[in-house]
């Protein structure tokens, strides 16, 4: 089966708008890139078009390096900016920490700051790291019940895998995380229900190579040769083998819970 992300994002996006108008609510919100940064532009484009239909005001602005922790200051005390979201990775020279630090936990929407992050450890998803979020959402709303499966997360940065395992856990799944240094990682694959992939690296899992039943959760975003594609490649069909694609699946969700953070941390600040 291929865990298509669409539908689940078309939900997470009327729910939002049947949120916003039930409390007849205004969400403003800042996205700041980099200049020269194409890819984070385009991709918060992508983002808007999903606000636009919302109904949420999705504003997409340039920043200088240097200026930022300022303009990320500026804007926490703005009243009429409801969050921010800054573009990752970030460049060279910006501190991660410093940024993390300097947000307003109530106006964070990509879930970086240490406050908003600890709160996973308490169940707490007032907001959340999105696409660690729509990597789980995606199956929950295909009907796929994590509780008492053994997941395998490819990736430990604090974007997809430290959020993501930390979810898992609170799903009652058994998790192991798996990185560069891990060693024998085709025995994790084989012995576990789920895998969740982020390595970034086309064509890193196929298909021929799994014997046992599984769900591969595909992360992964590669550009080759002007074609999107995940980290996962289904070179064949095997039957048991169930995965989300790229494009169309774990990103597609991500758009929709960015959106839905927006609308939490409005209701929070209520
Ligand atoms: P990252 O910080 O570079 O993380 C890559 C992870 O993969 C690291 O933990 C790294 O291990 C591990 N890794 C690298 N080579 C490996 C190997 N041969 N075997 C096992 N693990 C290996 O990147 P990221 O920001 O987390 O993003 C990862 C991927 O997810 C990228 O393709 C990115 O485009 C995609 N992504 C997708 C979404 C979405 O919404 N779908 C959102 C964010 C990111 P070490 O820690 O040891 O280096």
């Amino acid at each position: 089966m291929v865990i298509q992300g669409k539908e689940v994002s078309n939900k997470i996006l009327s729910e939002i708008k049947d949120a916003l108008n039930k409390n007849k609510l205004e969400i403003h919100t800042v996205a700041l890139y980099f200049k020269g940064d194409e890819e984070s532009k385009v991709y918060f484009q992508s983002i808007k078009k999903n606000a636009d239909k919302v109904g949420i005001d999705f504003k997409i602005t340039e920043v200088e390096p240097a200026k930022l922790i300022d303009e990320i200051k500026r804007l926490n005390n703005d009243s009429q900016t409801d969050s921010i979201i800054i573009a990752r990775p970030f460049p060279e020279g910006i501190d991660p920490v410093e940024v993390s630090d300097s947000i307003d936990p109530d106006k964070d929407l990509d879930c970086i700051s240490p406050y908003n992050l600890g709160k996973l450890n308490y169940k707490d998803y007032d907001v959340a790291p999105a696409t660690a979020k729509a990597s789980i959402d995606i199956l929950k709303y295909n009907g796929i019940n994590l509780s008492g499966t053994n997941s395998l997360v490819i990736n430990r940065s604090i974007t997809v895998g430290r959020p993501l395992s930390q979810m898992l856990l609170n799903e009652d799944s058994t998790v192991t995380v798996a990185h560069s240094k891990t060693k024998n990682i085709e025995k994790l694959i084989e012995e576990s229900d789920i895998v969740f992939l982020a390595v970034g690296r086309a064509g890193y899992l196929k298909g021929s190579s799994i014997k046992s039943k599984k769900i591969i959760v595909d992360i992964g975003i590669n550009v080759v040769e002007n074609k999107v594609m995940g980290d996962f490649q289904m070179d064949g069909k095997f039957e048991h083998i169930d995965y989300t694609p790229v494009p169309g699946g774990v990103g597609t969700v991500t758009s929709a819970e960015i959106l839905m953070n927006a609308l939490k941390l409005k209701m929070r600040s209520k």
